[in-house]
């Protein structure tokens, strides 16, 4: 193979291994774990309020941590060029999981793939948080066997993302087929202290 298709190569290898990370990351160490350790803790808190994400000097201390212990491994595997081409396409891919996460749940959905993206992830925090682990894909959750279709989301009007719903909290017009909205809009402090006892339990929060 020429140098040029080996690095292409291992770019593309850094960015699939993301997506499994992003599998394996979210289902064990952050839903697994029932908030235990930081990355569970704060992966919980976004269940229980999806306005909450973690904030982005903890994500790249983690991504740099990360980095830290895969470059030296993937040098050892495939040399150095191969390894900083790996990295770069797993932390590229990192970046992009981070920016679609956060618009699934900002901004509405302007193609196909935008609409999967959001009923998957959002089938995954109120109908079952222990399917659907993969953000950008389903490839993984078919291959462990955790992947649902996710059909006419049921969705509690207090978390529900703002494209969701029109001013008098129904659910627009547009998105009428794939989404339901049920219960109140606004949230008391009895409720925000149940979703984050559902949240950390892995159970989908009550509508
Ligand atoms: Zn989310
Ligand atoms: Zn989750």
């Amino acid at each position: 193979m020429t140098r040029r298709g080996s690095i292409t190569l291992a770019t593309v290898a850094g960015a699939v291994s993301w997506t499994a990370a992003e599998y394996g990351l979210h289902r064990f160490a952050m839903h697994e774990m029932r908030g235990r350790g930081l990355a569970s803790v704060e992966h919980l808190k976004h269940h229980a309020d999806v306005t909450y994400f973690s904030p982005a000097s903890k994500k790249l201390a983690s991504a740099a941590g990360t980095t830290a212990v895969a470059f030296p491994l993937a040098s050892l595997a495939a040399g150095r060029r191969c390894a900083t081409a790996y990295t770069c396409g797993m932390l590229t891919a990192y970046g992009l999981y981070e920016v679609a996460h956060r618009r699934t749940h900002t901004h509405p959905p302007r193609n196909d793939y935008g609409r999967w993206a959001r009923r998957s992830h959002l089938h995954h925090h109120f109908g079952a948080p222990m399917r659907n682990f993969g953000v950008t894909s389903p490839v993984w959750d078919r291959i462990a066997g955790t992947y649902d279709e996710p059909g006419v989301v049921t969705v509690p009007r207090r978390m529900a993302p703002s494209w969701l719903l029109d001013a008098s909290g129904e659910v627009r017009p547009e998105y009428a087929a794939d989404y339901r909205a049920r219960g109140s809009r606004s949230a008391s402090p009895e409720g925000a202290e149940r979703d984050r006892v559902d949240a950390f339990k892995n159970v989908a929060p009550s509508v």
